[in-house]
Parts: structure tokens; sequence; C-alpha cells
């Protein structure tokens, strides 16, 4: 059985942000949405909680998890989350967003635990603008690359924010890059929250000028359609999705995704935090599974696409 929306889109995809604490400070950071802080000490989910959440939502036909955050790798019990998940009966696939810088030492124990798949963040090559937009150091991202290859990670995918900062020129050394690390390309639109309206409108790029560039050079197109129906192409080597959120009707009418905050508090969408659902205060105050699988059912039926037109 698997849950759908009051619009019959299938819940498919549970997105864990299993922290807010990170190591960088990225300036285009959307925080996957969380409210900024609002005065109010901000709780961690502990491993048991994740896990049991995750269980829940497996249990309810959810077979693909993604860890996010923050950063997950600044969880030092890191390796028991994804064991806990990983153990999960029904469980198809777990896989972690990251920005790469501490995963080199980590990589080989978190797949042999049971992490899958990974996506490293990597807006640029250039060590200096690196830096500037992430406060972080970008050989050690192209290191935590080379590990999460090394370690059999399948697929290793780049997420690559398109950024008006950062021109075209990168795009040629990223293709390249990706070719020679056998990783696939993810280009992600800029999305308008959590940033300034200032930030948004001199930063923001639409992603026409790369579809178009990279219809001619593909091979073949396929649409993801479980996946807000996003575009793949085959170029010689190296494939490249397109990830384009922005004010896309099609994008929302094929999401499958439900959000668990930080905080732990289900999140029907990206854009809204006008309907989340607790599930952290009643795991806390001894609710049972039914209770839990009552509370996901809500969030459920909160999911609506954000853009209808
Ligand atoms: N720290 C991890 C990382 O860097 O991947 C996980 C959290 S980060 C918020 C998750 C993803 O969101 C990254 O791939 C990042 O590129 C993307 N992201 C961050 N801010 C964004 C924004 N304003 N618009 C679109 N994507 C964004």
């Amino acid at each position: 059985m698997v849950l759908q929306d009051n619009c019959g889109r299938p819940l498919l995809n549970l997105r864990v942000a299993i922290t807010k604490h990170c190591n960088l400070r990225c300036q285009y950071c959307h925080m996957e949405g969380e409210e900024r802080f609002n005065g109010i000490p901000s709780r961690e989910m502990t491993v048991e909680e994740i896990v049991r959440i995750t269980r829940i939502a497996v249990g309810l036909g959810i077979p693909k998890i993604k860890l996010t955050g923050g950063e997950p790798l600044v969880r030092n019990d890191i390796v028991e989350i994804i064991s806990g998940i990983a153990s999960t009966r029904g469980l198809a696939d777990i896989s972690m967003t990251t920005n790469g810088t501490l995963l080199a030492p980590l990589a080989e124990k978190l797949r042999t635990r049971g992490l899958k798949r990974v996506n490293i963040s990597l807006p640029t090559l250039n060590a200096e603008l690196y830096s500037k937009l992430t406060g972080g150091r970008v050989e050690d991202v192209l290191k935590g690359v080379d590990a999460a290859v090394k370690a059999g990670f399948n697929p290793v995918k780049l997420n690559v924010l398109i950024l008006k900062c950062i021109g075209n020129y990168d795009f040629s050394e990223m293709v390249n890059y990706a070719k020679k690390t056998g990783t696939i390309l993810q280009l992600i639109e800029l999305e308008p929250i959590n940033i300034s309206d200032e930030y948004y409108s001199a930063n923001h790029k639409a992603l026409d000028e790369y579809e178009n560039m990279l219809k001619q050079e593909a091979l073949r197109v396929e649409t993801r359609q479980f996946m807000q129906n996003r575009h793949i192409y085959y170029l010689p080597d190296v494939k490249v999705e397109v990830i384009r959120p922005t004010e896309n009707a099609e994008f929302c009418r094929h999401c499958t995704r439900l959000r668990v905050t930080s905080n732990g508090k289900l999140k029907a969408c990206l854009m809204r935090n006008d309907n989340l659902v607790d599930i952290l205060t009643p795991i806390r105050n001894g609710a049972d599974d039914p209770e839990l699988v009552e509370l996901f059912k809500t969030a459920n039926q909160n999911r609506q696409p954000y853009n209808q037109t």
C-alpha cells in the first residue's frame, strides 16, 4: 500500500534533516525550508527517534529515505543512524545529501553500514569561488568525491547549484570532472527560500540555456516520472539531471516527497511551514506506533502542489 495525497500524488520519499548544524556557511542556503531561529532552543532527534520515524514511514510504503541537514556528517552518531535505518525491513533505498567536506574518512564505513548513494554539493570547482560561497575548501570536497566513488556508492551525484556569479565557464569543467570521476551531475535552480530578495535577484539564473545546450549534445533524454518529472540528459560518458522547481507546476504535480525537519516535524512542502505536524513531541510523550501512523497520514493529506499553474 502506498499513501496518496488529495491530488493523487503517491508518497514515495522521506527527506529527513537530522541536524540543523553545519560546518559551512553557504551564502545561498535554503536550510531545507526550515524556519529561521525563533527564540526556542532547537531540539535534535536521537538515533532511536530517527530510526523509529523512518521505520513507520517504510511501514507506510515509503521505500526511499534521504538524509540531509544542516550537514548530516557533523553528527558524531551518523554511522549508528545509517546502520539503524538500513536495517529496516522493506526499505529500498537510503541516501544522503552532504557538502562532502567530512566524507573522505567516513565513506567506506557508511557504505558498509548500508548507505547506498550520496549527493555531494559542489557549486563550483574554482577554489577561491568555492571558499567565498561556502566558507569551506574545495579540496576537501574533491577528496570526499574520490572516497565516495572508491567506496562504491552508486551513483555518486554532484549537486551543482547554478548561480549567476559562477558563470558558464565552470560548466564544461564540471562536465569533464564528472566524466573523470564517473559521477552524475545534477543542475539545481536557485530557490528563493531563506535568502534575501536581493541575493535571489542577483543570483537566480533560469536553466533554459543549459537545457538548450544539453538537448543539442544529448544522445537521449529521459523524464523521471516519480522525481518531479525532471529531465535527464545522456551526454557521451556523462549523465546530467536538471532540477527546476521555481514556479514550475509540472515539478510540483510530480512531487512524491514528505520531509522531517531537524526538530522532528513532518513537513509537507519545502515552501511551507504553516502545516507542520509535530511527531517528536508525541514520541517523547510515549505515543504508540498507530498514533505515529495517524500523524503521517495527516501530514500526507497536508501535501499539496505549491505551484499549481
Ligand atoms: N549540507 C548538505 C549539503 O550541502 O548538501 C545538506 C543540506 S543542503 C541545504 C541540501 C541541498 O540543497 C544541497 O544540494 C544544496 O545545493 C541545495 N540548496 C541549498 N540552498 C539552495 C537554494 N537556495 N536553492 C536550491 N537549492 C539549494
